[in-house]
């Protein structure tokens, strides 16, 4: 192969070893986990909000932003679960640029992977002991998914790794939901077969080991709009749009064991074409449709929005405090008070 080897890196058990959760971290997990899970099997109506910075770049910025949510939680905690983003990799429509905390622990130095695994962890355990949020991530490296299983709330699987299959066999062995986004071409039977093969029981190579997943019943879909042949954003969290994803659970729940079927609606990337400020907008319409139709609001479960400390975005080094360096995201003013007027519509 034309690579070079340099070190083997430790394995999931290892790093664990080296840094085990606490028994206040696991009772955390565990709690937020239940909870989860009823709002997903419809016995809590409590709306999901994933939210963040479309990238964790920097540890302190990101403890400091979920700190802020944990205040917002307390006051809406009758109507609004918040599972806080920290996205530790990044998938690259062209392969450069940031590639997330996994790769650069420090986004100004070269990439270090074993730093980056044990930052990734690091981080999302300093989440759950300050602020008592488990968090969600996306899984771009099935691989690497057993470094944080025992601390994730949610798993999303991206838009360009939806029609993989060694994403889809790893999300049939996870326990927590995980998101099956509409692929960037936009066509939802890729989201349905992945929620599909997500659902069902599996034997195959995972980490070396022969493997055998128990199918996940959590696995859902997750509309983020897409990408015309003219590279043109294409939004699908219009009201005919979630009718039709309403038709295609029918369609998959007639012909095979799918349970719980659920919508989480990415607002940002193809939903605003990428413009963060049109995410309270579109909250707002998603909502308005659940009230108009049944079916939208039985499969509704939340929304995934993209929100940091300072509105928009800025260049790898730019130097400003909690403003994303990938995808441009809502300011905290603005989160906050969404958050309220969320609560407040649901
Ligand atoms: C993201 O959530 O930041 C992301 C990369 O999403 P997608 O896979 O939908 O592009
Ligand atoms: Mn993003």
């Amino acid at each position: 192969m034309n690579m070079e080897f340099e070190r083997k890196l430790a394995i999931p058990t290892e790093v664990k070893r080296m840094y085990p959760i606490t028994a206040k971290v696991s009772t955390i997990v565990e709690k937020r986990a239940r909870k989860i899970a009823d709002i997903f099997e419809g016995k809590s109506n409590e709306l999901v909000l994933i939210i963040g910075p479309c990238s964790a770049d920097n540890e302190d910025s990101v403890i400091d932003y979920i700190s802020r949510l944990t205040r917002v939680q307390e006051k809406v905690a009758d109507k609004i679960f918040i599972i806080p983003r920290i996205y530790t990799n990044k998938p690259r429509t062209t392969g450069f640029g940031y590639k997330g905390l996994l790769h650069q622990p420090d986004p100004d130095a070269k990439p270090d992977m074993f730093k980056g695994i044990i930052a990734t962890r690091e981080l999302h355990m300093r989440a759950v002991l300050e602020t008592g949020f488990s968090c969600a991530d996306e899984m771009l490296y099935p691989e690497n998914h057993k470094y944080l299983d025992d601390l994730l709330a949610y798993v999303a699987v991206g838009a360009r790794s939806v029609e993989d299959q060694q994403h889809r066999l790893t999300a049939s062995g996870i326990e927590v939901p995980v998101g099956m986004k509409n692929p960037t071409s936009g066509d939802f039977t890729v989201m349905m077969n992945a929620i599909l093969t997500a659902q069902n029981p599996h034997t195959f190579i995972y980490r070396g080991w022969e493997a055998h997943s128990k199918g996940n019943p959590y696995a859902h879909a997750i509309l983020r709009g897409h990408t015309s042949k003219h590279g043109k954003s294409i939004p699908n969290y219009h009201y005919e749009d979630i009718l039709l994803l309403c038709d295609f659970y029918d369609e998959y729940m007639e012909k095979y064991d799918i349970k719980f079927p659920s919508l989480i609606v990415d607002t940002n990337h193809c939903n605003s074409d990428k413009n963060p400020f049109e995410q309270p907008r579109i909250i707002k319409e998603v909502i308005s449709s659940s009230k108009n139709h049944e079916r939208i609001r039985k499969i509704l479960k939340g929304f995934m929005v993209e929100s940091y400390i300072v509105d928009g975005r800025q260049d790898i080094g730019g130097g400003t405090y909690g403003q994303s360096i990938t995808d441009p995201c809502l300011g905290w003013e603005k989160t906050e008070q969404l958050i309220y007027e969320i609560a407040d519509m649901w």
